[in-house]
């Protein structure tokens, strides 16, 4: 099978097509037709094998997740999604591999209508590259940086269940059929769109929680220039992870510091969140997790008996 084949008899058929699309696959370049007032929003993720996913991960899931790691980022902004460019890096021209890969990208792009627009192949390495180019109405975007002191801080679903479900698969002594769900936040993330635009023009702050709760937050810490304080207890926790064989102290440390759940994390003003919450348009359950204080930039946690301790960059349990 060479490159070509691949291209138009694989990839090609599954690329989606758009109105907005005036030449896909097959020139030099695409061309594409940006929306009238909107910003278009540029985003790219690459995920390289055994550090981002492990080895034998299936080709399905891998193409479902190398878009909806992108369309996280634009939820974050706010952003919708329109079209995405694909580089795979692959050690050999497998068709059934790249077939079911497909698959999962086709997946994860059709309830949006993305369509993937070009791309590139290489031998080597197994490496996906994918960026999404997405629009948001002038001024609407959302940033990492317009939090105050006094603001309140939710996150959307639940955490720690990604980080749980890789600790499930890199395990093999383990019964993975009752553990499926938190296999599958894993290897499926549900990216936040409606969430995103739901919050454009309410929102002070937002980032989607990729690397870890605590890191993540302190992304919008600095670039708010103030402090976050998270109250321990009142991050939200899945039944699935309740259930499993995890102790109160490894579940805490998969919802701060476990990454990969792709929710959505934001700053509300006080009088915009108490007449919000719960009621989201997007169906997603929002729980409030803390606010924002005066000071340097830095993550606090408060715990049950009110006490306050540093969850600074010094908190590493992987
Ligand atoms: P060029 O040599 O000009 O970069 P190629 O011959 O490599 O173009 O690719 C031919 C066409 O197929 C281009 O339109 C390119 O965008 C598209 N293409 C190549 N690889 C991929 C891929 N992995 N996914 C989607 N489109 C691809
Ligand atoms: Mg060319």
């Amino acid at each position: 099978v060479d490159e070509f084949s691949l291209i138009y008899d694989l990839i090609a058929p599954a690329a989606g097509a758009r109105s907005d699309v005036v030449l896909g696959i097959g020139d030099d370049g695409a061309l594409l037709r940006p929306p009238g007032d909107d910003v278009l929003v540029a985003v790219v993720d690459t995920l390289v094998e055994g550090v981002h996913f492990p080895v034998g991960f299936p080709p399905e899931d891998l193409g479902y997740r190398a878009v909806a790691v992108n369309f996280s980022d634009l939820a974050a902004m706010g952003a919708e999604p329109r079209w995405i460019t694909l580089a795979l890096t692959m050690p050999r021209a497998d068709a059934g591999w790249l077939q079911a890969f497909m698959g999962g990208l086709r997946a994860a792009c059709a309830p949006t209508g993305t369509a993937l627009v070009g791309g590139d192949m290489t031998r080597g390495p197994l490496c996906v590259t994918v960026q999404a180019l997405g629009s948001v109405p002038a001024g609407l975007a959302l940033t990492r940086s317009g939090a105050r002191p006094g603001d309140r801080i939710y996150v959307s679903g639940c955490l720690g269940d990604a980080a749980a479900g890789l600790a499930v698969l890199l395990d093999t002594a383990v019964d993975r059929a009752s553990e499926t769900c938190l296999v599958e936040r894993f290897a499926r993330p549900t990216p936040r769109l409606a969430l995103g635009r739901a919050l454009r023009g309410l929102a002070t702050a937002c980032i989607d929680v990729s690397d870890g709760l605590v890191g993540d937050i302190a992304h919008v810490a600095r670039a708010s220039g103030c402090a976050a304080l998270l109250d321990i207890d009142a991050i939200p926790l899945s039944a699935a992870l309740m259930a499993g064989r995890w102790s109160s102290g490894q579940r805490r440390d998969f919802a701060l510091a476990g990454g990969d759940d792709y929710e959505l994390c934001f700053t509300l003003p006080p009088d915009v969140g108490d007449a919000r919450s719960p009621a989201w348009p997007s169906g997603v359950p929002v729980t409030r997790i803390g606010e924002m204080h005066p000071g340097p930039p830095a993550v606090l946690g408060r715990d049950a008996s009110g006490r306050v301790v540093p969850l600074g960059s010094g908190y590493r349990h992987f």
